[in-house]
């Protein structure tokens, strides 16, 4: 089945009466969201939009014309004002007064900020004078499948020429930048009445004289391609057809999840660690079982924003679904592995330049696997999905081209020349420094209670991936789309499970494997309290506690310890105990025995994770009123009678007298230790304790 044929066309969505409210700079982030809103226009980061607007100077009051431009970075799907870079167009233009040459382009870009209007400090983009030395108010550049499948086939002029005739015009490839912007501008000139350019391998100009002109037009350029490339495939197999056939879903979300790890191990080992991310969907499936996977894999991605994203090549992984397990796979996994790493190096060789940046991560962004689907791995799940995103806009590119013509790869120097572009590397120099746990997964037990959500939050903060796990449903999404919302989506996954059953655990980390690749830090949390004398504890109660604190923190700790051994990467387990661990209370003898349970069972952890760098510690809290829904049950209730107290505040009192540092703690104050053992500031720490209890002689260690 073909996928583009049934990509609906895209319809204007332009409210001519919110326009009519707008200024002529918010015109511009409408059209811009407008635009950035379909992933059919435009990729992920990519594109740029801009106007010409006339602006009194702040200084003179004298009306200027003013260049509104996408700045460095950001996407045109959520861009606001402040997203826009501004530049006086006389400066922009006297520019080229001062231009040596295609050879001093790059030199360019360091006059761009004198040109600035307005003290803005958002950055100009490498495209600003793509958009400021055409002569047109309003231009769109954007990235959509159904032009880069027009731009990157052999015949890309001719065909372009056939679908659009003279109302748009064609450059060959070259490199975005101020020489580009000078042929941009000549064709404009030349052709008055050409509505814009496709620009070989990469992507699409449209221009207008008015805003909704201007989107109007973009839209309408892409649906003719789109309905072009649907009549020519129309019937026709893509890809040559299946050869493989796909795995049912559940084999294929099991195989994925079973690779993930021992990829992530592989590429992670040497470096900074890596997050995984998988696509199964129909687009990848048809590509990845086809009979051109190998072939078309091999030509690489077209488009620069696809290749900086994906590297100009995945690596494809011998499998065959009808007859091989996980298991047939792993053994050839290092091997595939550094044959991909030795070509990458070859071909930094081939094309590096006396001063080309140093050679990045040579392991691939892309895993593509006959019959399952794709991985991507980065260092952090947003651009994982975002890679994966990209590498699917080149299937489609591929999928279009190959319909009408024969695909064409960008040929490697001219993909080397933008990978290791000096201005390319500017920006990644100018990232902000990774987090402390950036590229760290860690699952939480109990995740969506109080000391389970307070340590996941701590732990996004500082980068980490969190998968919540709880037996509490709808408690579990509450704190998901929380945590979401107060984070990103990307870094927090939800799965529900009940820590004593044995299937569920591993389920929730066969999930987490599959959300993200692996596991770094196995946080065992869930719990509940129980008070009675020993002679009313019946046999249920006993076993209940000993159910879901010992054998449900021995469940969570082995599967976590299992994938962090199949990662052979080197982890944290962290027990959330309890000061009944070390203290005996009287009145709650199932409770105190299986939190001593937990202790020795984080030792023997410790003991035996130790030869893989796999450690064990525990938090020991005590009295954790606030937040916590253990307190809020029949538990607080219990406690607050026995100290004669009628509330929450009061027992909380009772307990803050009790410690010797006469203060309350807190989810956030346990969540902070266990930041500790779940990072590397504590590497050399296992088989360890810290009470987090305001003080108690008691439970002091020894
Ligand atoms: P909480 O009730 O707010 O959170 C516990 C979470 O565990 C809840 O969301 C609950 O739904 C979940 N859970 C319970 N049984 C489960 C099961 N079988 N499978 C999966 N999830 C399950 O309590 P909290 O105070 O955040 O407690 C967290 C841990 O801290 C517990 O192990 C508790 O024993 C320990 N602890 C708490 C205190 C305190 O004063 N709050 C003191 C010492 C130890």
């Amino acid at each position: 089945m073909n996928k583009t044929e049934h990509q609906p066309l895209l319809v204007s969505r332009w409210d001519d009466a919110l326009a009519a409210t707008l200024s002529a700079e918010q015109l511009l982030v409408y059209r811009s969201n407008l635009l950035g809103g379909d992933k059919r226009i435009t990729n992920f980061g990519g594109g740029n939009t801009s106007s010409k607007i006339e602006m009194p100077d702040p200084l003179t009051g004298e009306k200027k014309s003013v260049l509104w431009v996408k700045g460095s970075g950001g996407d045109i799907g959520s861009i606001k004002l402040d997203g826009f870079a501004t530049l006086y167009m006389d400066r922009l233009l006297a520019l080229q007064g001062l231009y040596k040459g295609a050879a001093h382009e790059d030199e360019v870009v360091g006059l761009y900020p004198h040109c600035t209007f307005n003290l803005n400090p958002r950055a100009a983009s490498i495209d600003t004078p793509l958009h400021g030395l055409v002569d047109r108010p309003h231009v769109d550049h954007v990235h959509p499948d159904a032009i880069i499948a027009i731009a990157a086939s052999a015949d890309s002029r001719a065909l372009t020429r056939e679908i659009f005739g003279e109302s748009l015009g064609w450059l060959p490839w070259r490199r975005p930048g101020f020489e580009l912007a000078l042929e941009l501008q000549r064709f404009a000139r030349e052709n008055p009445e050409a509505r814009g350019v496709v620009l070989e391998a990469h992507g699409l100009f449209t221009w207008g004289n008015t805003q909704k002109e201007c989107y109007e037009t973009t839209l309408d350029v892409i649906n003719r391609a789109s309905t072009y490339l649907a009549a020519k495939s129309e019937g026709k197999p893509a890809f040559g057809g299946e050869a493989v056939a796909a795995a049912p879903a559940a084999r294929r979300g099991a195989v994925a999840a079973g690779l993930m790890p021992a990829i992530r191990g592989l590429i992670s080992r040497s470096g900074s660690r890596k997050i995984g991310h998988f696509d199964d969907s129909p687009a990848v499936l048809e590509f990845v079982n086809s009979a051109e996977l190998r072939r078309l894999a091999a030509l690489g991605t077209s488009c620069p924003d696809h290749f900086l994203r994906t590297k100009i090549t995945p690596l494809v992984l011998d499998f065959d679904p009808a007859t091989q397990e996980v298991a047939d796979i792993l053994p050839a996994l290092p091997g595939a592995l550094a044959n991909y790493a030795a070509g990458y190096g070859a071909y930094y060789e081939r094309c590096k330049r006396p001063d080309s940046p140093a050679m990045r991560d040579a392991n691939p962004v892309v895993y593509l696997i006959p019959g399952i689907g794709m991985l991507t791995f980065a260092a952090d799940k947003a651009t994982a999905r975002i890679a994966g995103e990209f590498y699917l806009n080149a299937i489609n590119v591929m999928r279009g081209a190959c319909a009408v013509s024969s695909y064409r790869g960008l040929p490697e120097q001219d993909a080397f020349d933008i990978e290791y572009w000096l201005l390319e590397e500017a920006k990644l120099q100018r990232m902000p420094k990774p987090k402390a746990l950036a590229g760290k997964i860690a699952l939480i037990t109990g995740g969506a209670g109080g000391i389970g959500m307070a340590t996941a939050r701590r732990l996004l903060k500082d980068g980490a991936c969190v998968v919540l796990c709880d037996i509490d449903k709808a408690v579990l999404e509450t704190a998901r789309a929380q945590l979401a919302g107060e984070f990103s989506a990307d870094h927090v996954r939800a799965v529900w499970g009940d820590v004593t059953s044995e299937a569920a655990m591993v389920a929730a980390f066969t999930q987490t494997a599959l959300q993200y690749g692996g596991v770094d830090i196995c946080i065992c949390n869930a719990g509940i309290a129980s008070a009675s004398a020993l002679e009313e504890t019946s046999l249920a109660m006993w076993q209940r506690n000993m159910d879901i604190l010992a054998t449900g923190y021995f469940l969570t700790a082995r599967e976590g310890f299992r994938l962090m051994k199949s990662q052979q990467l080197d982890g944290s387990i962290v027990m959330v105990g309890s000061k009944n661990a070390l203290v005996a209370s009287p009145g709650a003898a199932a409770y105190c025995s299986a939190k001593a349970a937990e202790l020795h069972l984080a030792r023997c952890l410790a003991l035996e994770g130790a030869p893989f760098g796999i450690r064990a510690n525990v938090v020991n809290p005590d009295a954790v009123l606030r937040g916590s829904r253990i307190w809020q049950g029949e538990w607080g209730d219990q406690r607050a009678a026995s100290y004669n107290k009628g509330s929450l505040d009061e027992l909380e009192a009772v307990y803050r007298e009790r410690s010797l540092l006469k203060r309350s703690v807190y989810p956030e104050d346990i969540a902070e230790a266990v930041a500790f053992f779940a990072s590397d500031i504590s590497a050399k720490s296992t088989g360890n304790i810290i009470n987090v209890d305001a003080g108690n002689a008691n439970a002091f260690t020894r």
